[in-house]
């Protein structure tokens, strides 16, 4: 039987503003799925792409404004 997995079987990514392939990672077990850079500095630094701000991290800039 060919089994030729590696032992780091987990999925991957390509980084929407550095387009750096990152892997999974254990505090993006519930979210992976609207996981789009490897950072928070990349996530930062996106301003050529219009994405709509997902209802997730809507909470996080909440408290911003509270200052
Ligand atoms: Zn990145």
């Amino acid at each position: 039987m060919p089994k030729t997995r590696k032992k780091s079987d987990f999925p991957q990514k390509i980084c929407a503003t550095c387009g750096r392939p990152f892997a999974w990672r254990k505090k993006w077990a519930k979210v992976w799925d609207e996981v789009r850079y490897c950072s928070k500095r990349c996530r930062g630094n996106r301003d050529s792409t219009t994405a709509p701000a997902s209802p997730l991290t809507e909470r996080a800039s909440a408290s911003r404004t509270a200052g």
